[in-house]
């Protein structure tokens, strides 16, 4: 009989496919098939350095095996496989050692990122109906500018995906697969978007989807959808996500924290929220260099006060000082600790990596003002399902 090991798992259900990890491992050790993304048991060596780069936590998977699952197992899962019934071997034959792997862990999980889970009461989220074998072949309904900054092309690009069937929740994402070879001949991996519409389409009743699409200036998949012509044809994979979904309880509170085209999601939400008639209101902090590069600030304009309130915050906007999100979350500390009191509340941030360090300073000093630790707080609403973090 083998001795029990510990094992690295993806979880299929929750990655979203943005190949991260597999781009941040410095030894080779995460690999994908056209299905799933799963980690190699031989090559591993737990550095945990893909552990907080990954945007949903699905990387943070463990079991104790007697005989590891290989790659082909793994590249055939559609859910993780239960925790058999048994012992841990204890590292070295001591007993008394702690776990290693449970002590890099630890070290690893300093930051904000953590394994989400989905509102109790949001709707089951279909995964990963498409892949890269097998993907969706949509059809450009239109590609429209969002931004009247001629530094700052934001695209709102809506495909079609004609008589497929694709289900998706507000908060899920797309991969796009941009046509072509890398420079080693091989296909493109997909580049993966938030879906920006909310589930019952652009328009009520129409089954289509929108992107939220920044040019770059050298950038190869963003240059290629930011060009695409109405009635172009498209490739993608997905949908993905199954934890950064909104409640289904009316009464919630959405507290959304984004920057840039981390909007794409918030769109989705608000959108939902207004054709729903939720009664729980929203409490938007969305920060863009000026109002020309903010995306869909016509639209956020139109919205009505007692569906959200808005902050709308301007980094480099002539003549004033520089603000980001953070600066205005601790200008409004008494609403955001009103929020944070408040079991209704669901916190969703979305967008730049560097912001989450910033958002987690505010809301740590609002929390303690409130005689509360703000690492604590946010752990269980994390546990709750309320606190949800996608920034890449
Ligand atoms: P951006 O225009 O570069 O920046 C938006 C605003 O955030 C600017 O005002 C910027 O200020 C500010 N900012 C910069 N550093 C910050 C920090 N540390 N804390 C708080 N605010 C900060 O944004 P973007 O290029 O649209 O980037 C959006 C990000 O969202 C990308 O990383 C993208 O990968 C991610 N995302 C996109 C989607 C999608 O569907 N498209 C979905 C999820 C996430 P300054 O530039 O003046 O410093």
């Amino acid at each position: 009989m083998n001795q029990p090991v510990k094992q690295h798992l993806i979880d299929p259900e929750i990655c979203i496919r943005c190949y991260t990890c597999e781009m941040t491992c410095p030894i080779g050790a995460i690999e994908h098939d056209d299905n799933n993304v799963v980690v190699n048991f031989d090559v591993c060596n737990f550095c945990m350095d893909c552990i907080p780069v990954c945007p949903t936590g699905s990387i943070d998977e463990w079991r104790i095996v007697d005989t590891p699952y290989t790659l082909e197992q793994q590249f055939e899962m559609d859910e993780l496989p239960e925790q058999a019934d048994i012992e841990a071997a204890p590292p070295s034959g001591d007993e008394n050692a702690a776990d290693p792997i449970a002590a890099l862990l630890a070290e690893a999980h300093k930051g904000a990122g953590g394994k989400a889970k989905a509102p109790v009461t949001a709707s089951k989220a279909t995964v990963n109906m498409y892949n890269l074998g097998k993907p969706a072949k949509m059809k450009v309904q239109g590609n429209y500018r969002l931004t009247d900054d001629p530094d700052h092309d934001v695209r709102h690009i809506i495909l079609d995906p004609g008589a497929l069937p694709f289900p998706v929740l507000e908060g899920q994402s797309v991969g796009i697969i941009p046509p072509g070879t890398d420079t080693e001949g091989k296909a493109h991996l997909p580049r993966l978007y938030s879906i920006s519409s909310p589930r019952d389409g652009e328009r009520p009743g129409y089954h289509n989807i929108s992107l939220t699409v920044k040019r770059e200036q050298h950038g190869m998949a963003s240059n290629y959808l930011c060009d695409l012509e109405t009635g172009a044809e498209v490739n993608v994979t997905g949908p993905f996500g199954a934890t950064f979904l909104m409640p289904g309880a009316s009464d919630a509170h959405l507290l959304l924290i984004c920057t840039g085209t981390g909007s794409a999601p918030m769109r989705a939400f608000t959108m939902q929220r207004q054709r729903s008639g939720a009664t729980g209101g929203m409490t938007m902090f969305f920060g863009a260099r000026t109002p020309k590069s903010l995306p869909y600030f016509g639209p956020l304009k139109k919205v009505p006060a007692s569906l959200m309130t808005q902050h709308l915050v301007f980094s480099r906007e002539e003549g004033k000082s520089r603000e980001y999100v953070q600066d205005r979350i601790v200008a409004e500390h008494d609403a955001v600790a009103e929020l944070l009191a408040d079991s209704r509340t669901h916190i969703y941030i979305c967008g730049l990596r560097g912001m989450e360090e910033g958002v987690e300073k505010a809301l740590t000093s609002i929390a303690e003002s409130m005689g509360q630790q703000w690492t604590s707080l946010r752990d269980s609403m994390r546990d709750e399902g309320r606190y949800h973090v996608e920034t890449y």
